[in-house]
């Protein structure tokens, strides 16, 4: 599971795929910013700040 970061309110969301809008503050998915991916044998690798 990807973890994305909304950055209007910084909520941070776990789903598999981007999220349409913010769980939190229902902010536009273009604000929405994935800050982990899963990398298969790499365990959780640093994607993005
Ligand atoms: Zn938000």
């Amino acid at each position: 599971m990807d973890k994305w970061k909304c950055t209007v309110c910084r909520f941070i969301m776990e789903a598999d795929k981007e999220p349409k809008k913010c769980v939190h503050c229902g902010a536009d998915p273009h604000k929405i910013r994935a800050l982990f991916k899963k990398v298969r044998g790499w365990g959780w690798g640093r994607f993005m700040d």
